[in-house]
């Protein structure tokens, strides 16, 4: 397990009666401050409260991290006002923060930010209502380019919002444009977009009815799992994290929802971690139908479960790039509590503890009432190719089996990890791409749009009918996305139902949750999908998986690409088979004898583990190591390179022989939104000491202004 930074003793510091008091304002201001507290407010002040204190000429809002008997500074000035009732972080939630400051090398008001409700914090600043988004008036094309000379940015904003069916909150939309609030503001001011205050946040559950559902009766691997866990319940401080092993379709929800009934029993509360949107309308009905008659109360917090502990979503692709599940790890063992990680897939990193006896590993080999591990059948795609001298999306075989079922009347769900249509469009004269004016990748072509588009920016453009560099009229189409699937498998299958579900085709909620109503209810035959029908799904007339193509994400440069190509195809192919008739998966590759395609057809995780782990070793690549990712991005390129190449030879000073960093390398992804980007890897075991050193360095050093500096500890990307 992870060490917890020395400075987390503030125990010491507690008492009855507050004093002084040390806060962190809300502010990026990277230090603590000390505050008297009147008498009168004494009683009401303790640690995790949040309140208003004098900050410079202003005030500001603050959160209370520690009651002191003295404090050295001069000075003090008393705070204003408490705000609510009771504190709103606890004091373990407090030490999480400042390990998660430590250990990710985030300033902790960032942390605090990400900890504290959402409500807590808009009430505070008097913004009690939501503000949402909607086209001011209908809004076509012309308009958008025409604005696209002038302001870029206030065009992609447009562009984004001309397509909305309903209001979206205006954050959301502009966390998933990366786009600023100003830009927002500029298109209110032209009348083309209208903002609007809602003020409630709706549960999307709120008003469903669950049907009550009861325990199964557990089978013998099942109960003995069950055992472990509440065997660690009883006496919570002394038990490891559990990882429960499980393959598709083995009954891990079963043994978390008895667990968390038995915490329940005991008058303790538990929190179920599920990993991305996707995931949840299901799952939600399980639980909620299993728990219909608890109540929402606090309690003592007693055991938290990982579910798919494996999947990339829980790790935060923004400031603090924390790990949910790792966070999770650390959080029970701070509030003593139990933690289960449960997956079909485990990472290697929480694999690997399990073998080190730092975690627990329990295992369900079977799948539920015996039920077959889905046949896995490899097409090569080199030989399928040579037959048919075009590249086939279906190959022969996938075709035949797909009739089969459409005969039968079962049901096939065909994968394929890529959205659009077409991948790029080449010039067949002189092999020009469209590629990303702010990124380096090429653009996608979108059927339903009939645009090309960026996949990392958003940045969409019209299709040329010639190609703009030799003018030639010689355009074509290359490689494939899931629409063309789409289109392709309904023209094969005219008779068939074939729907699409990905993040173009799913926008709105309840797209999502009516496609799978629709395919559960038998009315959709064929689903066509990205990743998200590639877990958690279960559909017991799907009898047919079909991967479109297993290369994709095995060719990425990347150490984990491996990894996720042997997770992906097993937990995809876990979808097929989960009824009464077995299941058939057919994957499509050309590079049919890679290890992670042979051992996932094999259902063999602990090879396929096995040699992972040796290529990770003499790598030195997590779980033997950690990785500390440093990305130094502008918009010049020359000065990315700079500060690149001044920041390892100033982290070379300050780690002397105890870490090495790599060198400063254009990342992959060179250049993104419009900036160059430079990576800087370090690998090292001592992660705090690592992640103090480099948080120690980057304070040091002074960066150009238009020049961005982001630590990435225990990276998923290295992109
Ligand atoms: P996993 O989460 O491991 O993929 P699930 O918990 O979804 O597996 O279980 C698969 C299916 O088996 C579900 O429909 C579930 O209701 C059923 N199931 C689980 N445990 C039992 C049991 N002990 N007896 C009968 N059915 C079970
Ligand atoms: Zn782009």
């Amino acid at each position: 397990m992870y060490p917890l930074p020395e400075q987390l003793n503030y125990a010491s510091y507690r008492m009855a009666k507050a004093n002084y008091i040390r806060v962190l304002i809300d502010r990026a201001i990277h230090r603590e401050l000390d505050y008297l507290v009147p008498e009168t407010l004494a009683e009401r002040v303790g640690v995790g409260s949040r309140i208003r204190v004098p900050f410079r000429d202003k005030s500001a809002l603050a959160t209370v991290v520690a009651v002191l008997e003295h404090s050295e500074a001069q000075g003090l000035r008393p705070i204003e006002a408490v705000v609510g009732d009771a504190p709103a972080l606890s004091e373990q939630l407090l030490e999480l923060a400042r390990w998660i400051s430590v250990y990710y090398c985030c300033p902790i008001e960032a942390v605090m930010r990400s900890l504290l409700p959402q409500v807590i914090r808009r009430a505070e600043i008097g913004w009690k209502k939501q503000l949402f988004v909607l086209p001011a008036r209908k809004i076509d094309r012309e308009e958008i380019e025409k604005l696209q000379r002038r302001a870029p940015r206030q065009a992609e904003l447009l562009e984004a919002i001309s397509r909305l069916e309903a209001p979206v909150r205006a954050a959301d939309l502009l966390r998933q444009t990366s786009l600023e609030n100003q830009t927002l503001r500029a298109l209110v001011k032209r009348g083309l977009a209208e903002m609007r205050e809602e003020a409630v946040v709706r549960d999307p559950h709120a008003g469903e009815q669950f049907i009550a559902t009861s325990n199964l009766v557990l089978n013998a691997e099942q109960l003995l799992a069950l055992k472990e866990i509440t065997h660690a319940l009883d006496s919570p401080e002394s038990a490891r994290p559990i990882l429960l092993h499980g393959v598709t379709g083995s009954g891990k929800t079963e043994i978390y929802l008895q667990a968390i009934r038995a915490a329940l029993e005991h008058g303790r509360s538990a929190i179920v971690l599920v990993p991305e949107i996707s995931l949840t309308p299901q799952t939600v009905e399980r639980f909620k139908g299993r728990f219909a008659e608890a109540q929402d109360t606090v309690a003592v917090l007693h055991m938290i479960v990982v579910d798919e502990e494996h999947e990339n979503t829980y790790k935060q692709e923004e400031a603090p790039r924390y790990n949910a599940r790792d966070v999770a790890v650390v959080r029970a063992r701070i509030e003593k509590c139990v933690v289960v990680l449960g997956s079909a897939t485990p990472s290697l990193e929480s694999y690997y503890n399990a073998v080190r006896g730092k975690y627990l590993l329990s295992t369900l080999s079977q799948r539920i009432d015996e039920k077959q591990m889905p046949l896995m059948r490899i097409v090569d795609l080199r030989q399928e190719r040579r037959k048919e001298k075009a590249i086939a999306i279906l190959s022969e075989k996938l075709r035949g089996a797909i009739a089969d079922r459409l005969d039968k009347r079962e049901q096939t769900i065909l994968f394929l990890n890529r959205r659009g249509f077409s991948t790029s469009l080449l010039c067949s004269n002189c092999g020009e791409a469209r590629n990303c004016p702010n990124c380096s990748v090429a653009l996608t072509f979108h059927r339903h749009i009939a645009r090309l588009s960026c996949h990392l920016c958003g940045h969409t453009a019209a299709v040329p009918k010639k190609c703009p560099a030799c003018g030639k009229d010689a355009l074509i189409y290359a490689g494939f996305g899931t629409e063309k699937v789409e289109s392709t498998v309904a023209h094969i299958f005219p008779k068939a139902t074939v729907r699409r579900m990905d993040a173009d085709s799913m926008t709105r909620k309840e797209a999502y949750r009516e496609t799978l109503r629709n395919f559960r209810t038998g009315k959709i035959d064929i689903l066509v999908g990205t990743q998200m029908i590639a877990k958690g799904l279960h559909f017991p007339n799907v009898t047919l998986v079909g991967i479109i193509n297993a290369d994709l994400a095995l060719h990425l440069p990347d150490f984990r690409a491996g990894e996720r190509t042997f997770q992906l195809l097993t937990q995809v192919a876990g979808r097929a088979g989960r009824g009464e008739t077995p299941g058939e998966v057919f994957v499509q590759t050309y590079t049919p004898f890679s290890p992670s395609i042979q051992f996932a057809r094999h259902h063999d995780f602990a090879g396929y583990f096995q040699q992972e782990l040796e290529f990770r070793e003499r790598c030195d690549f997590p779980p033997f190591k950690h990785a500390v990712l440093i990305t130094v991005r502008s918009a010049h390129e020359g000065r990315a390179k700079l500060s690149a190449e001044t920041l390892v030879r100033r982290l070379k000073e300050s780690f002397g022989a105890e870490f090495i960093p790599g060198d400063a390398t254009p990342a992959p992804l060179e250049k993104l939104q419009g900036q160059f980007r430079f990576h800087i890897l370090i690998r090292g075991e001592a992660i705090m000491r690592l992640s103090r050193l480099v948080r120690e360095t980057l304070d040091k050093l002074p960066f150009p202004e238009d020049v961005t500096v982001t630590i990435d500890v225990d990276p998923y990307q290295l992109l």
